[in-house]
């Protein structure tokens, strides 16, 4: 009895060993790789914001997904339990990103400044959703590993007025591609790790309450922003993508709620972005002068 414990015991100090060997910390490494292949800098700026950020994630998340997200100086590449998460700043001046994730190569980018600029001018006005923000945004690309597919860079517009994205034409539907369903997909698994906090009574709720109050709050003001930018424009309630792979916010954030929250006010709420996008640019086909002009035919007596 007393021999088969011992032999435990060294089969558990040769894992240890080994794992000891293999595991080397090589963060500062891969970071410095992944930056200069991406032309991008390091962001000191958020440090202390960041640890805190990642201890309430990885509380949350960790018994649910056995996955761990870590800064350099803790993290090892032959962990596969642990995902390296690198803030950046952009070199160029046009780069408009707020986070990335790497599947393969378990890292996430994320641009703290940006998010921050995000929050503070252009949808709460208040520096206290800075970190429920970098919250929802780290849990929507921990989605992304669980549904190991990599999303494009997870842009959020800049809101200057264009928080409706590009206002091509209200004649021609915009559906929600593959592509996109991914990213509400990852929308949604960052919210069901949020409610299962409730459900597990995990004894760190930090999450739980952080994205409970901003989500609601999100939403209410960008509709409210949305209003106003637009005031007395025509086609207020369609929805433009910011680009090919991301739907817009305001209706992420919808949909983030109502996974919250699912009332029947945000069901049917939803309902009408969806009809907005594209069953009424065809109805508005049938009206629009442009296209109705050229399907007006005369009769060859046409003195009427
Ligand atoms: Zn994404």
């Amino acid at each position: 009895m007393r021999q088969n414990w011992i032999v435990s015991l060294i089969a558990i100090w040769m894992i240890i060993a080994c794992n000891g060997n293999v595991a080397k910390i090589d963060g500062k490494e891969v970071e410095n790789a992944v930056l200069t292949a991406n032309d991008l800098s390091k962001d000191y700026s958020f440090e202390s914001m960041l640890d805190s950020v990642i201890e309430d994630v990885n509380c949350a998340v960790f018994p649910i997904v056995n996955k761990k997200i870590v800064f350099q100086d803790k993290y090892a590449s032959m962990d596969t339990s642990q995902i390296l998460v690198i803030p950046f700043s952009p070199n160029g001046k046009n780069f408009k990103s707020s986070a990335y994730s790497n599947i393969k190569s378990r890292y996430i980018l994320i641009n703290p400044g940006y998010i921050k600029e995000f929050a503070m001018k252009n949808t709460l006005n208040d520096a206290t959703s800075v970190k429920p923000l970098l919250e929802l945004m780290i849990l929507h690309e921990i989605g992304h590993f669980i549904l190991q597919r990599t999303g494009a860079f997870d842009a959020i517009n800049d809101g200057d007025s264009t928080q409706l994205g590009e206002q091509q034409s209200n004649l021609e539907p915009e559906f929600i591609t593959s592509e996109k369903k991914v990213e509400l997909e990852a929308d949604s698994l960052a919210i069901v790790m949020v409610r299962k906090q409730k459900v597990n009574k995990y004894d760190c709720l930090n999450v739980e309450f952080n994205i409970e109050l901003l989500v609601p709050a999100m939403q209410f003001q960008m509709s409210g922003k949305r209003m106003i930018d637009n005031f007395g424009a025509s086609d207020i309630g369609f929805l433009h993508d910011p680009n090919s792979s991301h739907p817009n916010m305001e209706l992420r954030i919808t949909f983030m709620n109502y996974f919250l929250y699912p009332t029947a006010t945000l069901k049917g709420l939803i309902d009408d972005y969806i009809y907005n996008r594209t069953v009424r640019p065809v109805h508005n086909q049938l009206l629009d002068p442009r296209i109705y002009q050229g399907l007006e035919k005369h009769l060859p007596d046409d003195s009427i």
